[in-house]
């Protein structure tokens, strides 16, 4: 049997659904779940979204957004939601153990559940899902959402809320259309949401335009005074707790300032570093299919992953013991 027709049987009876985000959740993991949700409950399933922590505000006025749920270790019935689920879909990474924080406990408490993955990151663990659609050149999950719910045969279910959350997905992971992975299909996909009503120009503004005066600062800051370049092709970033407290930091504030460093011509990888209260989270980019694999990057060095164009991961030393760590990783390339 076909994995479509495979997932076709599960959506066949009603069931309570939980689909699950990873930690700081993107534009990806939002409009994915937001979309897959929205289409799993106009078939008759009960459904519940969980992320580990909250989205930042970019993202909050994206439609449905309050479906949403943060989850906390501490609110037995949400674990509850999770631990009795019958299908759990892991969206948007593929780590259970690392990606999603606080929501592993209930999901790995969970022993019947169907699990089935839907994401585009490397190195998917399919020995651990009953169902993959696991598709790692894919520049979105939010992509093959469309495709799925397109191979279903439902796109005449796909209403101008699913349809502006699967573009937002696919805006926001692709660097507002910029990295190397933008294929046709992508463009033609784009070409129907448009023509279902989806209005780029809105949606653009809705998450790119929205900075807080203390985020621009603090962005012009980083900039104008943290920048380092560790050789003419690598820039970064380090930010300490303090300097984000001083600009009146708020989750979200940082994103898309490691892409900035990119632009600063023949550099071809860059990092961000910020200190938070658990540990230093790492952002890494590099350009082009020629430049740096910092997936491979994160995972060396830090024990992290992502694309071979975007990587993360989270460092428990110091933030100058990182930095060494990182420099040497740079040296070593
Ligand atoms: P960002 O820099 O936007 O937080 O993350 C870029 C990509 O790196 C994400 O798509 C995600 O796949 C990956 N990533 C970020 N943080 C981590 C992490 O702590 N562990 C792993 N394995 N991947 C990460
Ligand atoms: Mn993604």
């Amino acid at each position: 049997m076909s994995d479509i027709s495979k997932l076709r049987e599960i959506l066949r009876q009603p069931a309570k659904m939980v689909l699950i985000g990873h930690a700081n959740p993107d534009g990806d993991a939002v409009g994915s779940l937001l979309a897959w949700g929205e289409y799993l409950e106009r078939t008759g399933h009960e459904v519940a979204l969980f992320v580990p922590n909250d989205p930042p505000v970019f993202l909050r006025s994206m439609d449905g957004f309050a479906r949403l749920r943060s989850f906390r270790a501490d609110d037995r019935s949400a674990a509850e939601a999770v631990e009795k689920a019958e299908v759990i879909f892991a969206m948007d990474f593929n780590e259970t153990e690392t990606r999603i924080g606080a929501l592993s406990a209930p999901v790995e408490a969970n022993r019947t559940a169907c699990r089935v993955l839907i994401d585009h990151h490397l190195n998917p663990p399919k020995e651990r899902f009953d169902l993959c659609f696991s598709d790692t050149e894919a520049s979105s999950t939010a992509l093959i959402v469309y495709r799925l719910i397109r191979d279903l045969g439902d796109l005449a279910s796909l209403t101008l809320s699913m349809a502006k959350n699967i573009y937002v997905g696919m805006m926001t992971d692709t660097g507002n259309f910029s990295y190397g992975n933008l294929t046709g299909e992508l463009y033609r996909i784009i070409a129907d949401l448009v023509d279902r009503g989806v209005s780029p120009a809105e949606l653009n503004a809705q998450v790119f335009n929205v900075y807080s005066e203390w985020r621009m600062r603090l962005i012009g800051y980083a900039l104008h005074e943290k920048l380092t370049l560790l050789n003419p092709k690598t820039a970064y970033v380090a930010l300490s707790m303090a300097e984000l407290n001083r600009f009146h930091y708020r989750p979200g504030d940082t994103e898309g300032l490691v892409n900035m460093l990119l632009s600063i011509g023949g550099v071809g990888m860059s990092a961000l570093f910020t200190e938070t209260n658990e540990c230093i989270k790492i952002s890494l980019r590099s350009r082009g299919t020629e430049g740096v694999d910092v997936n491979r990057f994160a995972r060396t060095w830090f024990s992290g992953g992502g694309h071979k164009n975007a990587a993360g991961a989270k460092s428990f030393a110091t933030m100058e013991e990182t930095l060494r760590r990182f420099e040497e990783g740079v040296n070593a390339l």
